[in-house]
């Protein structure tokens, strides 16, 4: 392997870090690099644009060797291993059927019209243009004051949440600050970002966040809070069957999540607020579902046209052109400029075909939720088994409580319906 795939990861990790961009005088890394693609000035963000096509440019060659040598590496492991299509092994290590897969993706990309298409026919419409440049798909929307939420009142809104959909989820939520199991606030030398960690199943969890009272944080700690209730209720089932496979990993925290943002938006009485509120989460999902299903569909060609041959830098290009003019639609300008930009994407070296996890794991909420709207009766007893499972059951066995098939796209169209209704309901703010 160090003489092999892990050498080709390397020196793509080592590129990637050794190349810098210039952006108005000023020598940058890839990471600050992307940051400024959501800059509230829109010169640079097309200045940064064109530094990371400039440099994608230069690097090509480098970039479709490294992909070409791991494609063909991983086709004469997946030949001798018998795997048939290109994604299976990645769909085994997720316990994952491929008519899953197939169904989800099929139904995201019959979506896309309905979807991305539209939501950025509306942002365009926001910044008074017929179509934004590819520099602005991720550009701060119109900024809304936005008042400080204290910790105590974040804790009311999470755990009431959570409480008027089960109060013995709320309950279990009460232990983590009860029992001190939150670092909330930030500190100088502290982690940055959230997670909640499960330890050990004997011991109980500790979730760590950077609270700084924006909505966003409030969220963040919905979402941490339902990793908690996940590992409490799922550790009974001891250390090597408590943790979830990565499609239902995410499943309590989504869920949270969304309840949370409900409540809050609910709650928010002013017009200007509300809209940005569910543009934020619709840009959100929008960028975990459709982005995420395109990047597959890119990969999926990718390796399905290695197995035929090595593919030139322009080939490439070439797929992920037409993979992001499917999926972002006529309100996003794909100039020139943007071929190279499938070169950067580290998932695509480091675990291919692992990004339709995050689809899937949002989709699966997604329906889930609209099933808990449509029939709350009974709803919560199946989740808390579904919870409670841990990872000790195939997720098909989950689902059929609900009466729900995972392998039918009508399912899929549940969730999907969802984030189309709210992008209905921000073109009625108009
Ligand atoms: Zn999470």
């Amino acid at each position: 392997s160090i003489t092999g795939a892990a050498a080709w990861n390397r020196l793509f990790d080592e590129t990637i870090a050794s190349l810098r961009f210039i952006v108005d005088g000023t020598e940058l890394t890839l990471e600050l690099t992307l940051n400024k693609l959501q800059d509230s000035d829109g010169e640079i963000r097309r200045k940064a644009a064109e530094a990371l096509s400039t440099v994608f440019r230069k690097e090509l060659r480098i970039f479709a060797l490294i992909t070409n040598t791991l494609a063909k590496d991983k086709e004469i492991s997946d030949r001798w291993r018998k795997f048939e299509d290109v994604a299976d092994s990645r769909h085994l290590a997720n316990r994952v059927e491929r008519e899953v897969v197939d169904a989800l993706v099929a139904a995201v990309r019959e979506a896309y019209p309905r979807l991305s298409h539209r939501y950025y026919r509306l942002k365009a419409k926001w910044f008074g243009r017929e179509e934004l440049d590819f520099w602005d798909r991720n550009a701060p929307l119109p900024q809304v004051e936005q008042r400080t939420i204290p910790w105590t009142e974040a804790r009311e809104t999470v755990l009431s949440a959570y409480g008027a959909f089960s109060p013995e989820m709320a309950a279990i939520a009460k232990r983590f600050f009860d029992e001190r199991w939150i670092d909330a606030p930030p500190r100088p030398g502290k982690a940055p970002g959230a997670f909640a960690h499960p330890t050990v199943p004997s011991a109980h969890p500790y979730v760590l966040l950077n609270y700084q009272g924006k909505p966003r944080d409030v969220m963040t700690l919905a979402h941490e809070l339902g990793h908690g209730v996940h590992q409490v209720l799922a550790a009974p089932n001891g250390a090597l069957m408590a943790p979830t496979p990565l499609t239902l990993a995410e499943t309590a925290s989504v869920f949270g999540e969304m309840l949370t943002f409900r409540k809050l938006l609910d709650s928010t009485t002013n017009q200007k607020q509300r809209k940005a509120m569910l543009a934020a989460k619709v840009e959100d999902m929008i960028n975990t579902v459709v982005r995420q299903i395109a990047f597959y569909t890119f990969e999926r060609k990718v390796h399905e046209a290695r197995r035929e041959g090595e593919l030139t830098p322009e080939a490439l290009c070439e797929i992920w052109m037409s993979v992001q003019a499917e999926s972002l639609g006529p309100a996003i300008r794909l100039s020139s400029g943007y071929e190279p930009y499938w070169c950067y994407i580290p998932h695509f070296i480091h675990s291919p075909f692992y990004v339709y996890a995050y689809a899937f794991g949002d989709c699966l909420v997604n329906s889930l939720y609209g099933v808990y709207q449509n029939a709350a009766e009974g709803f919560q007893e199946r989740y808390f088994a579904l919870l409670s499972a841990g990872g000790s059951k195939p997720y098909a066995e989950l689902l059929a409580p609900f009466g729900l098939d995972a392998k039918d796209p009508g399912f899929w169209q549940i969730g999907l319906k969802m984030i189309e209704g709210m992008i209905i309901e921000l073109e009625g703010m108009e």
